[in-house]
């Protein structure tokens, strides 16, 4: 398994807490390539996994920071650590 990547060039992995989200909708504005919002108006990833590099990662992050009911996390797809929100 990888170490914690320092460098945020990692494929990440973006879990939904969809018991939480309300769909609002701002997550998918923030990473429209990586979350969107299903057929049931609730946030779900595009992919198993996004490998964007150091500007997805961060574009990630963001939405994670964004949702307004904390329903999104960040992971590392090597390891699983935790990315965002921070541990
Ligand atoms: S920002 Fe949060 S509440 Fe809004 S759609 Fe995304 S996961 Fe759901």
């Amino acid at each position: 398994m990888t170490a914690r990547s320092e460098t945020g060039t990692d494929p990440v992995v973006v879990r939904v807490d969809r018991d939480r989200c309300i769909g609002s909708g701002m997550c998918a504005l923030s990473a429209p390539g990586s979350l969107a919002l299903g057929a049931d108006g609730l946030a779900e990833p595009v992919a198993e996994y996004a490998a964007g590099g150091a500007e997805l990662t961060e574009a990630l992050t963001e939405a994670v920071d964004f949702c307004p009911v904390e329903a999104l996390t960040l992971h590392s797809a090597f390891g699983g650590h935790r990315i965002a929100p921070a541990e």
